[in-house]
């Protein structure tokens, strides 16, 4: 029986020496110019997953960076198959000089691997092969099928994602989706991410007249663009916080009285957070404490707004036209497909009639949910628990992914394992990966592929999803 204690103590060092030389790779998606990068980070984790014992390839993608592909399966057709989601791509790096050692000069300092990529989202995505590694090299099998779709721009926000899946649902096909790209709560706190948020994205332009007129010969008689809008934006939420638009929250899925303890019990200082912020309070939906309102909750902002006379001095206008981008974060189930016509609608039934008024979508992303009492979830907090030799909390996460989109192509649910901390700087200079979390999450990985074995577990997870 495989010792994953035991291989993490002995490998330590060179677990690490395998994960840099992968991080070195500057496979920044989002830059044509390192196109050959993105394919060669692709070719490299193919390298490392059959030097594990994987059959793995690199997938080409239509009009996209390159995928990694990969697979075991000999647990045989009665042990659930799980598909391991992540990303190869990093972000870009600048601003350079902002790095205490370069970004894709991989270097271990104070207990953590200094690159763009350690922690979002390579090291996430090595401790899952490690751990195969290991469970392969010491049983001659892992105890369920796994399959790897590790993507190359993922930080490019994954824009030919549906296409591939498309094309490649069933040889992706699965009874877990396991998400490798997210992280825990704080050092101490182990905790798993049940949760994405969904996104939808508008402008919005208002015109009341052909061309902005003189505010002395028509003030007091004509309509005013730039009022008009302040007036339709300041009506988006009620006096509760609540957002205004009929329908809105009609397929929010209630937290459960599960999940409202596990916010409770997460670690947020109001005072820390005003502080690291530097806001003067917290204010939103009555009723729902800021951490609710930041991830379980459906939130409305207004993202910029023009119009008028913004120059130097003074210009005394009636503006003609005014502007506004305004974006929704979804929780579960809000669907982009239902609520962009409710807001299109509430915005033409607000605005008088002799104001013109376009509303324009730029596209929605799904929210996703897996319930905190999924076999998975139990499965994958039973895992973390051992590794990380404490009861993990549940929490979900602000941002908006593919997750959704995954689970919808490949009719599985996800299940997030990831070590990354709130101080990894993902994203931002002197990205690092705490090495401690980074081993933990190698123990954890193989831990969860047994969990996700077990009878009970295993029959659970083979069953159509209801
Ligand atoms: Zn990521």
């Amino acid at each position: 029986m495989a010792d994953i204690d035991a291989f993490v103590q002995a490998e330590a060092d060179a677990l690490v020496a395998e994960l840099s030389t992968w991080c070195a790779i500057p496979s920044i998606s989002s830059d044509p110019g390192h196109a050959a990068d993105v394919r060669r980070s692709a070719e490299h984790l193919a390298g490392l997953m059959e030097a594990a014992g994987l059959a793995a390839e690199v997938l080409a993608v239509d009009g996209g960076q390159p995928a990694v592909y990969a697979e075991w399966l000999g647990a045989g057709a009665e042990a659930p198959t799980i598909t391991v989601y992540g990303h190869h791509d990093v972000q870009p790096a600048d601003p350079l000089e902002e790095w205490t050692t370069p970004p894709f000069e991989p270097t271990v300092r104070d207990g953590c691997l200094h690159a763009r990529g350690a922690s979002d989202d390579k090291g996430q995505i090595h401790f899952q092969v490690s751990a195969m590694r290991h469970l392969l090299a010491a049983d001659g099998r892992l105890p369920v099928n796994v399959k790897f779709f590790v993507e190359g721009e993922e930080e490019s926000g994954s824009p030919t994602i549906d296409a591939f899946l498309g094309e490649h649902a069933r040889r992706l096909a699965c009874d877990l989706i396991l998400v490798s790209d997210t992280g825990m709560v704080a050092e101490d706190v182990p905790s798993l991410v049940t949760a994405m948020r969904g996104l939808i994205y508008f402008q919005v332009d208002l015109r009341t007249a052909p061309v902005d007129l003189h505010s002395g010969s028509f003030g007091g008689a004509v309509p005013n663009a730039v009022a008009e809008l302040v007036e339709l934006l300041a009506g988006l939420k009620d006096a509760a916080g609540r957002i205004a638009i009929p329908g809105w929250y009609d397929d929010v899925v209630p937290l459960t009285d599960e999940e409202r303890a596990n916010f409770a019990a997460l670690p947020f200082d109001p005072e820390q957070f005003k502080a690291v912020t530097g806001v003067g309070a917290l204010p939103g939906e009555e009723g729902w404490s800021p951490v609710e309102r930041m991830s379980g909750r459906p939130t409305a902002d207004v993202n910029g707004v023009w119009g008028g006379f913004t120059g130097v001095g003074s210009k005394t206008i009636i503006p003609a036209e005014a502007h506004a981008k305004v974006s929704f974060r979804l929780v579960a189930d809000q669907d982009p497909a239902r609520l962009e016509p409710l807001f299109a609608r509430w915005v033409r039934d607000r605005v008088p009639p002799h104001v013109q008024v376009s509303v324009r979508s730029f596209g929605g992303v799904k929210p996703a949910l897996t319930p905190l009492d999924h076999p998975g979830n139990r499965a994958a907090a039973r895992a973390v628990a051992r590794a990380f030799a404490k009861e993990p909390l549940f929490s979900r996460e602000g941002g908006s992914g593919p997750e959704r989109a995954l689970s919808d192509a490949l009719g599985a649910a996800c299940v997030y394992l990831g070590v990354m901390l709130p101080e990894d700087r993902i994203h931002a200079p002197d990205e690092r990966l705490l090495l401690a979390n980074y081993y933990r999450g190698v123990q954890a990985a193989a831990y969860a592929l047994e969990e996700f074995a077990r009878p009970e577990v295993a029959a659970a997870l083979r069953a159509p999803a209801g």
